[in-house]
C-alpha cells in the first residue's frame, strides 16, 4: 500500500474523521514514506506503545494497518538524526501552547513537528486539504500560537522564527516585516 492509498483507509477507520486532529494525524502517518530518515516514522517521537494508543483512540478499526505502521516506525527509529533538526524544540513549543491538554496533545505536537521536517508547506505535509484546515487545527489546539501568528505567516516560517527568538538568534533581515525583502517568503499564498 502506498502513501496516497493509506490516508483514505485511515480516515475510513477513524472514530471522528471530520476533526482536523484526525485528518492531520491520518495525513502525517500516510505521508511517512515520503519523508527522510527518522522522519519516515508515522509520527516521529512516538514509541510503539504510544502509536498503538493513538491508533486505538483515533482510528479504532485500523488494526489491519497496525503492522505496516509499526514497521515504518521501527525503520525510522533505526535512522540517525542530524545534529540540529529542531524537532524536540518544536514539540516543546507546541506543548507549551497547548489549549486542550489531554492524552492526544503529545501525539498532535509530534505530528505537527514530524510534518514540519518535510519539504512542502505544512498543510501539505500534514496531508490536509488546505491551509484553512491547518489554521483551524492551530486555533483549536494551539490557540495561543495561532493568536501570536496574527499576520498569518506561513506556519513553518512562523515556528522557525519562534524558535530563533527563544534562542535569541536574529534571523530577520529587517526590523519590520512590511519593509522586508523576504516578505513573500514568509507570508502569502501557499498553493
Ligand atoms: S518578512 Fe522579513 S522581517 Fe518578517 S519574519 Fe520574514 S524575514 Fe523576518
Amino acid at each position: 500500500m502506498n502513501a496516497t492509498d493509506l490516508r483514505p483507509h485511515l480516515l475510513a477507520f477513524a472514530s471522528r474523521p471530520h476533526l482536523p486532529e484526525t485528518q492531520a494525524l491520518a495525513g502525517t502517518m500516510a505521508l511517512a514514506p515520503r519523508r527522510r530518515g527518522p522522519w519516515r516514522a508515522p509520527v516521529a517521537g512516538l514509541g510503539a506503545r504510544e502509536l498503538d494508543v493513538l491508533l486505538l483512540s483515533y482510528f479504532p478499526a485500523a488494526a489491519p494497518l497496525r503492522p505496516l505502521l509499526q514497521i515504518w516506525r521501527e525503520e525510522a527509529e533505526a535512522a540517525p538524526r542530524q545534529g540540529l533538526d529542531e524537532f524536540d524544540e518544536l514539540v516543546a513549543l507546541l506543548l507549551a501552547h497547548d489549549a486542550r491538554p489531554g492524552p492526544d496533545s503529545r501525539w498532535l505536537a509530534c505530528a505537527v513537528a514530524t510534518a514540519s521536517m518535510a519539504d512542502n508547506h505544512l498543510w501539505q505535509d500534514l496531508g490536509l486539504p488546505s491551509r484553512a484546515e491547518l489554521n483551524t487545527l492551530m486555533q483549536t489546539r494551539f490557540t495561543a500560537l495561532k493568536l501570536k501568528n496574527a499576520g498569518d505567516m506561513k506556519w513553518k516560517k512562523f515556528f522557525y522564527r519562534q524558535l530563533c527568538e527563544q534562542a535569541e538568534v536574529l534571523i530577520c533581515k529587517s526590523p519590520s516585516c512590511a519593509a522586508c525583502n523576504d516578505y513573500g517568503v514568509c507570508f502569502g499564498p501557499e498553493d
